[in-house]
């Protein structure tokens, strides 16, 4: 029996509808796994989690790994334990990476957890900006600051999320980047792999908690989040 699950410590709905602190230390996001990807409050920066060690990268374009007291209001974990490896040498772009990606994955609705490794010949991505509580994320995608580097080897990590769990996760593919000198990264916009290594770990669990923040507890979630979290996250 697989025992392997995924874990929310809350739903990405809360994050669409503007909730962007609920205190959740990453002591209690690594009892749940040891890597992933969220956010920290505020939504001050992309979060990703690699071998239980936590990476924040901000908007101001610096990385920095953080320590287990730093707050979450959105991560997504699992205890990484890959069911298979592919291997890429040639040079994709990114519709044809995406394309072959997708190859790898049975059916589309489970979840997988993903971690690639390797050289990229270009990685585009993007970090959110310290945000106060209540700003839509809509409003927020629209001021998001991009990098793009060239030539670089590093690590994507993260997870594909089944359509039909659009008020939980991202569904689709959601991706994080980190360098492999850890100066760079962020929320994956498009890459161009050449040389890469790709493990693909089977969900089909979930565990998620509920804040108990008077935010959220008082939100309205009748809203149909689906195209605003589109437009934020794509
Ligand atoms: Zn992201």
């Amino acid at each position: 029996m697989n025992t392997d699950y995924i874990y929310f410590c809350s739903p990405i709905n809360a994050i669409v509808e503007g909730i962007y602190e609920e205190k959740i230390p990453f002591t209690h996001i690594k009892t749940q796994g040891d890597f992933g990807l969220g956010t920290f409050d505020h939504l001050d920066g992309e979060m990703v989690m690699l071998d239980g060690n936590i990476y924040q990268m901000t908007a101001d374009g610096k990385v920095k790994q953080v320590d287990e007291k730093s707050l979450t209001p959105y991560s997504c974990v699992t205890f990484y334990r890959p069911l298979t490896e592919e291997f890429l040498e040639e040079s994709l772009n990114y519709q044809a990476f995406l394309a072959w990606l997708k190859d790898l994955l049975p059916s589309l609705n489970i979840f997988y957890a993903i971690r690639i490794e390797g050289y990229f010949e270009n990685v585009k991505v993007r970090s959110v900006p310290k945000t106060e509580n209540y700003k839509p994320l809509v409003e927020v995608a629209q001021t998001q600051p991009e990098f793009e580097f060239s030539h670089i080897r590093g690590t994507l990590a993260g997870f594909y999320t089944p359509s039909y769990m659009s008020s939980i996760s991202v569904p689709g593919l959601h991706l994080h980047f980190i360098s492999e000198d850890v100066q760079h990264g962020g929320h994956l916009m498009s890459c161009c792999p050449k040389g890469i290594k790709v493990g693909i770990q089977f969900i089909h669990s979930l565990k998620m908690d509920i804040p108990l923040s008077l935010d959220y507890l008082t939100c309205d979630f009748k809203r149909d989040t689906a195209k605003d979290l589109d437009k934020a996250e794509n």
